[in-house]
């Protein structure tokens, strides 16, 4: 029992939502311990430009951004720690938590801020320009700004497609929009928009074979028709993908209540789960949003309501 540490309040995930419930729990006095996981500072640490989170007015980069929020909850004595949790047994008064499934730690509430991974295509050539920062991007909110008045691609048949599809359209010069079968997974109003929406070309029946680029940037992208089997080049300087994400809740499953694509369900405006005593804040219960400053706003949240039933207990 003796190496079992016991803490108030566990957060789990470095993103936004994870760095933010950790400044607002360490100042009300909670002394709460952060594990990273294998993403530490979480998803903006794979973007160069953030220019929507307020506070920047000449903008950020990602990993610059999340070093600093990092260093905010240290100021206050948050315990952030390397670590990935991989398994929680989480209904009982206190909550138990396993760390790389050896670490054990008791907890009295459990912040869960692990997000949501994009998907992408796994095409070498997106991995690539993905990873300059070249013209490939999963955020057409995020990202759209920087392909005004330019021409750009986004893939996807969804209700998220069809809404960064037309979010795209009013920057961009043209939108073409690759959809791989014949028809739309969105709803019949969101194609209905996308299909009215007159510089966004569809392309149905239409699969992605390679991004080109230069080396250093997106110029356009190779697609092909899926039945007749012809491929052709179409000029670009971005390539969006909107294929869905992936909140990171498997080791969840039998413990909180999720929706059918697995994000967290939290009751009405609270971070509160199903289960007493555990929250949940940022992107792995919002699939709508998706934004640093909304992650940011429900960790700030998520840490209040850890703290207001510590205080009822
Ligand atoms: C390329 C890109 C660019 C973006 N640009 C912008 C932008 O310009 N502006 C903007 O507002 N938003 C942007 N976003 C969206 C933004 O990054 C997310 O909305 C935000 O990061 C969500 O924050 P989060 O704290 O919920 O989770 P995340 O940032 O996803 O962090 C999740 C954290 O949980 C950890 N974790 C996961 N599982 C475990 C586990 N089992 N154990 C321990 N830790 C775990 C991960 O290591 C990670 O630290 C962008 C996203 C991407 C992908």
């Amino acid at each position: 029992m003796s190496d079992i540490e016991r803490v108030k309040c566990l957060i789990i995930g470095s993103g936004p939502a994870g760095y933010t419930a950790a400044i607002y729990a360490a100042r009300a006095n909670m002394a709460p311990v952060l594990y990273q996981g294998l993403q530490p500072g979480g998803q903006l640490t794979t973007t160069n430009e953030v220019e929507n989170f307020p506070g920047y007015p000449e903008g950020v980069t990602g990993p610059e951004m999340m070093m600093q929020l990092q260093a905010q909850a240290q100021r206050f004595g948050a315990d952030i720690r390397d670590g990935w949790v991989t398994k929680a047994e989480l209904k009982g008064d206190v909550k138990k938590v396993w760390v790389n499934e050896t670490t054990e730690i008791h907890a009295d509430t459990v912040i869960i801020s692990t997000g949501a991974t994009a998907m992408y295509l796994g095409l070498p050539s997106e991995q690539h320009y993905l990873s300059l920062g070249g013209g490939v991007s999963a955020c057409a909110v995020c990202d759209g700004f920087f392909y005004r008045n330019q021409e750009v691609v986004i893939v996807g048949a969804g209700d998220s497609a069809c809404e960064e599809a037309h979010y795209l359209s009013k920057l961009c010069k043209k939108v073409t929009m690759l959809v791989r079968s014949d028809k739309f997974r969105s709803s019949r109003i969101m194609e209905e928009r996308v299909r009215n929406t007159e510089n966004i070309e569809i392309l149905m029946n239409t699969s992605t074979v390679d991004i080109l680029g230069d080396g250093n940037v997106v110029t356009g992208v190779r697609v092909k028709n899926n039945i007749t089997g012809e491929e052709k080049d179409i000029e670009a300087t971005g390539f969006f993908v909107a294929i869905g994400h992936k909140p990171n809740t498997d080791i969840f499953k039998e413990e909180l209540e999720m929706d059918e694509t697995g994000y967290l369900i939290t009751q009405g405006k609270t971070s509160k789960t199903n289960v007493e005593g555990v929250f949940a804040c940022g992107d792995v219960q919002d699939k709508d949003y998706r934004q640093a400053i909304t992650a940011a706003g429900s960790g700030c949240i998520a840490a209040l309501d850890a703290e207001r039933y510590l205080a009822a207990k």
